[in-house]
């Protein structure tokens, strides 16, 4: 038994993967413990930006000077990526663990611990996983989970560090993933989303016509999952049954994040995306025109090797085109052993930084105006927490999964409450109680 501490970088996916490691060594008898307490501290990783490694590599050095802290343990994408170095350059780094390799962690992990010999359990065969079994029922939200539906990529987009370190795609099978949202259901969970670096191939290795609409359908159907939501989609891939399967059922949210990554088709060309503009637009057509209601954000990589100004405007032209709910905005971030890294005329550092400014503020007007017509809306949300900002004041979501802040009694997280829309901001909602028309407050 070992007192743990588990610190969690980047995606949905991470979230997902830290709950199953939680639960499995809570299982084994480990205790989770703050930081400072902690005998080993894991970090599951990110390396989809530079930025993401280098807040890792710090924060390890911080807890690795003095020479008598914890054991450190590095899971996942960077683990993966940077691979025994780790274990070179900070001696208190003991294990390291790839994003394949999971189900190996609990064991070798508490050998680490009782004979204090370093482990390596990096994905060398990209084709194989070793998955935990467990549930994620020790979740780090009681009444949301994530849950992965499919490992890897097979898209090889030429910035992307993904399937170089998450390896190849594969759809986790259908009874293990309902049977999974089933377990959570009873546990108490209220919101289920499916995760995976693209959904919509889930169940493309299958060959039997069981695909990703089938199983969002499945989902939807299971007694007890009251908000569904997935992510995340790819424009080439994303098809009509899925909409159709989304305005069928009430509990799938009306929320759908299709990263469209450039406005111009040369540079979505030499990004290897396989869509062009005009194809993106055909999406969104289809999408607006099944499910009338729904929220549409995006991603958008600022400055990619070779951007013209004229491919950037082109960026700045389909944000006011599409008006999508939010952008994640990024600036390039060359990552190590993609082709993009070893490409030619890399923007330059500020200039990246100017583009970026320029389409974060022409996405901030169409945000505002979206947000603005909201106001006078009651939308069900479901509270997270207290906001992050402001005394007396909770966050939660809408089913279009917008940020609302209102004021309310901390007794109310984990809740459905109704919520009438007051004011909107660049990136959330304000909004006031409906005290007449409370939701039933059963968990
Ligand atoms: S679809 Fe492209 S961007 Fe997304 S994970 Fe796969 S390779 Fe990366």
């Amino acid at each position: 038994m070992y007192r743990f501490c588990i610190n969690v970088f980047g995606c949905q996916m991470n979230v997902y993967d830290a709950d199953r490691i939680r639960t499995a060594l809570t299982s084994r008898g480990w205790v989770e413990a703050p930081e400072e307490d902690a005998e080993v501290v894991l970090f599951v990783t990110c390396s989809i930006r530079d930025k993401a490694e280098q807040k890792v590599w710090s924060d390890i050095g911080r807890l690795a000077f003095p020479w008598r802290g914890p054991v450190i343990a590095v899971v996942g994408c960077m683990a993966q990526r940077v691979g025994p170095l780790l274990l070179k350059r900070f001696p208190s780094v003991r294990l390291v663990c790839g994003p394949r390799s999971l189900g190996r962690l609990p064991a070798a992990l508490g050998e680490v611990m009782a004979t204090g010999k370093a482990a390596v359990l990096l994905d060398e065969d990209p084709t194989v996983l070793d998955d935990l079994p467990e549930a994620p029922l020790a979740r780090s939200n009681p009444w949301k989970a994530f849950i992965t539906i499919a490992h890897g990529c097979d898209n090889f987009c030429t910035y992307c560090i993904v399937p170089h370190v998450r390896g190849r795609f594969v759809s986790r099978k259908p009874d293990d993933i309902l049977g999974e949202v089933e377990c959570l259901v009873s546990d108490g969970v209220r919101e289920v989303t499916l995760v995976g670096q693209n959904v919509n191939t889930y169940g493309r290795d299958f060959h039997n016509g069981y695909v990703f609409s089938s199983l969002l359908r499945d989902v939807a159907l299971i007694k007890g999952v009251e908000r569904l939501r997935y992510a995340t989609s790819h424009p080439r891939d994303l098809t009509r049954d899925v909409v159709e399967v989304m305005a069928e059922h009430e509990n799938i949210c009306p929320a759908i994040n299709l990263p469209i990554q450039s406005g111009s088709d040369r540079v979505l060309r030499v990004m290897n995306r396989g869509y062009t503009v005009e194809e993106y637009a055909a999406i969104i057509t289809m999408i607006r025109s099944g499910l009338p209601n729904v929220a549409i954000t995006s991603d958008l990589i600022a400055g990619f090797p070779g951007e013209t100004l004229e491919d950037f405007h082109e960026s700045v032209k389909a944000v006011e085109r599409f008006r999508f709910d939010l952008v994640h905005t990024a600036a390039f971030s060359p990552r190590e052993g993609t082709p993009a890294a070893r490409m030619e005329a890399q923007v330059e550092a500020s200039e990246k930084r100017r583009r970026l400014k320029e389409i974060n503020t022409a996405q901030a007007v169409i945000t505002r105006e979206i947000n603005q017509g909201q106001v006078g809306k009651t939308f069900t949300v479901l509270v997270d927490g207290p906001a992050p900002k402001g005394e007396g004041l909770l966050q939660g979501r809408t089913p279009s999964d917008k940020v609302v802040v209102f004021p309310g009694d901390p007794a109310m997280m984990g809740f459905f409450v109704k919520v009438k829309i007051t004011g909107a901001g660049n990136w959330h909602l304000i909004g006031e109680l409906e005290p007449a028309r409370q939701e039933d407050l059963r968990r």
